[in-house]
C-alpha cells in the first residue's frame, strides 16, 4: 500500500535491472540530477519506458534537480582525509596541475561565500574542513574530522546558504529536458520559499506539463515556511540528509512528522527520503534500527519511502528494496500498527472544514463500507485524478483501483497509497465501462470471481451530468 522510490544509479540503469526492481515493488523511478549526463538519464527513462511497454508496471519518473547545492569535482580515485591535513578547495579548471589534496568545486562564488574560521561539511558532516585561508581562486582549509572523499560530494558552509538563485541555469535546463522526456513528477531541491515552487509549477501548466511538483524540504529556510510551501507544492519530499546539515538533526524526525502531517491534511502526498537503508550499501542486512525507522514513516502516514545510494551504487539493490518492501507490508498489515492513521482518524476529520469538496464524503463513505465489507478493493473511476487521491487519503486497508483514460495519469497516481492505476478508455455507458474495469481486475489478478468490490466515481453520465456512485458489488 505504502509505495516505494528508488534512485537508479550506475549498478541499476538497465531494462533487466529496472525491470528486476520493479518486480521486487518499486513504483517510481528516481532520477538525480546532480549525476549523469541527459544523454544516460534519456537512456534510463526509455528503458523504464520499455519495462512499462510490457504491461505488468506503470513506473512513474521523477526527475529531482540538482538545485542550487555546490559540489566538489570528480575524482579518479577517493582521496583519504586525516584530522589535520591542509586541504584546499578550488575554482581553478587546470584539474591536471592538482596535488593530491586539492579538489575542483561546481561554483565559482564559493571563494566568496566562504570566510576564514567557516566549516565546511562534506556531505552533511561526514566529513568536515575549518577554513584557514581564501584567495581568489582558492579556499584553504585545515581538515577537522577526517574521511574518505569521493566524486560529486556535496559542500555545506555550516550555518550559511550558497548565494545561488533557487533555481539555478543548470536546473533550467534540466527541467526542459524533463519536460521533452515528459518526466511524471519534479522534486525541486533546496526549496526556500513558495515562490520558487509557484513558479516551477506555472511554467509547467504554461507548456501543458501536468507533471507533479514535489518541495524537497532539505534546509533551514524551508522548515521556517512549511505550510505556505506545502500550501502551493502536489507534495513533498522529506529530504534528511541535508536538513539535518541545516538544522539540529535531533529535530529532523520531529519535522518529518510535522511535514507528514501537514500534508495528510492536505491531502497531499509525502516520500520521506535518505538513509533508509544507508548500510546496506555495503551490508547484505539491515540495521535495526533502519528498520524501526521504515515502519515509523508508514506508521505516521507517509505515501512513500525512498532508496538513494542503496539502488544507485549500492552492492545490495535488490536485498534493501525487498527489505523495505516487507518492513512496510508488515505495518500496513497488521492492524494494531496502523491505528492511529486509519479512515477515522479524528484528527483529520476535525481539520476539513476548509475543504468543501462533497467528492471527500463520497471518499469517506466508499473507505468506510470498504473497511465494514473486507472487500478485495475499491474500485475508483478518475478523469484527471482528484478523486482517486482523495480516496487515498481516507487511507482505506483495501488497494483502491484507479481506472482513467490518461496514459500520463497513471504514471502520476503510482506516488499515492494504496492507488493502483490501471489504463481503461471510458464508454459513454458508464455500465459498459465498470463490466470492462471488472473483466480487467480478474483478468489481471486483482480479485477473483466471489469477491466482493466497492465502486466508486464521480462519473460523467448522459447529457454532462456528474452523479456520484458508491455500489457494492460480487465479482462474477
Ligand atoms: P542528493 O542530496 O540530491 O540526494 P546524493 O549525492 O545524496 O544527492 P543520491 O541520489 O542520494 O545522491 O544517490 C546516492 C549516491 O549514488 C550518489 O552520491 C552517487 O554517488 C550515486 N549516484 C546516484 N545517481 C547517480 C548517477 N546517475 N550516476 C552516478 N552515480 C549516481
Ligand atoms: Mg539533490
Ligand atoms: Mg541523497
Amino acid at each position: 500500500m505504502s509505495k516505494i522510490v528508488c534512485t537508479i544509479g550506475p549498478n541499476t540503469c538497465d531494462i533487466e535491472s529496472i525491470e528486476r526492481l520493479a518486480e521486487t515493488g518499486m513504483d517510481i523511478v528516481r532520477l538525480n540530477m546532480s549525476h549523469g549526463t541527459h544523454d544516460w538519464h534519456r537512456t534510463v527513462i526509455y528503458n523504464a519506458r520499455e519495462v512499462n511497454a510490457k504491461g505488468r508496471f506503470n513506473l512513474g519518473i521523477l526527475l529531482d534537480t540538482k538545485g542550487p547545492e555546490v559540489r566538489s569535482g570528480d575524482l579518479k580515485a577517493p582521496i583519504k582525509v586525516k584530522r589535520g591535513q591542509k586541504f584546499i578547495w578550488t575554482i581553478r579548471k587546470d584539474v591536471e596541475t592538482f596535488d593530491d589534496f586539492t579538489v575542483d568545486v561546481s561554483y565559482d562564488d564559493f571563494v566568496n561565500d566562504v570566510h576564514i574560521g567557516d566549516t565546511l561539511l562534506v556531505d552533511g558532516g561526514m566529513c568536515s574542513f575549518l577554513c584557514t585561508e581564501v584567495t581568489g581562486t582558492d579556499v584553504v582549509s585545515e581538515c577537522v574530522d577526517g574521511g574518505t572523499l569521493t566524486s560529486r560530494r556535496h559542500l555545506n558552509v555550516r550555518g550559511k546558504s550558497a548565494s545561488l538563485p533557487a533555481i539555478t541555469a543548470k536546473d533550467w535546463e534540466d527541467i526542459k529536458f524533463g519536460m521533452e522526456m515528459n518526466v511524471d513528477f519534479y522534486a525541486l531541491s533546496f526549496v526556500k520559499h513558495e515562490d520558487d515552487v509557484a513558479t516551477l509549477r506555472d511554467y509547467l501548466r504554461e507548456n501543458n506539463s501536468k507533471a507533479l511538483v514535489l518541495s524537497k524540504i532539505e534546509s533551514a529556510d524551508a522548515v521556517k515556511r512549511l505550510q505556505p510551501i506545502l500550501e502551493v507544492s502536489d507534495g513533498a519530499m522529506v529530504a534528511r540528509g541535508d536538513l539535518g546539515a541545516e538544522i539540529p538533526i535531533e529535530d529532523v524526525p520531529l519535522v518529518q512528522d510535522q511535514i507528514v502531517n501537514i500534508n495528510r491534511a492536505l491531502r497531499k502526498p509525502t516520500i520521506v527520503a535518505t538513509h533508509m537503508l544507508e548500510s546496506m550499501i555495503t551490508y547484505p542486512t539491515p540495521t535495526r534500527a533502519e528498520v524501526a525507522d521504515i515502519t515509523e514513516a508508514v506508521r505516521q502516514g507517509a505515501d512513500a519511502t525512498m532508496l538513494s545510494g542503496e539502488t544507485a551504487n549500492g552492492s545490495y539493490p535488490y536485498k534493501a528494496l525487498h527489505v523495505m518492501v516487507t518492513v512496510a507490508e508488515s505495518v500496513v498489515s497488521q492492524d494494531s500498527a496502523l491505528s492511529e492513521n486509519d479512515l477515522f482518524s479524528p484528527v483529520l476529520r476535525s481539520q476539513e472544514s476548509n475543504l468543501q469538496d462533497p467528492r471527500l464524503d463520497l471518499a469517506y463513505g466508499a473507505s468506510t463500507m470498504a473497511s465494514r465489507l473486507n472487500v478485495a478493493a475499491i474500485v475508483v473511476f478518475t478523469r484527471v485524478g482528484t478523486y482517486a487521491k482523495l480516496v487515498a487519503s481516507t487511507r482505506p486497508r483495501c488497494p483502491i483501483i484507479a481506472f482513467t483514460p490518461d496514459g500520463d495519469l497513471v504514471r502520476r497516481l503510482t506516488l499515492f497509497w494504496g492507488v493502483k492505476p490501471i489504463q481503461l478508455d471510458f464508454s459513454t455507458d458508464p455500465e459498459e465501462t465498470v463490466s470492462r474495469a471488472v473483466e480487467l481486475l480478474v483478468e489481471k489478478g486483482l480479485t477473483s470471481t466471489g469477491d466482493t468490490i466497492v465502486i466508486t466515481s464521480d462519473m460523467l453520465v448522459k447529457d454532462n451530468n456528474t452523479v456520484n456512485t458508491i455500489q457494492v458489488r460480487t465479482v462474477h
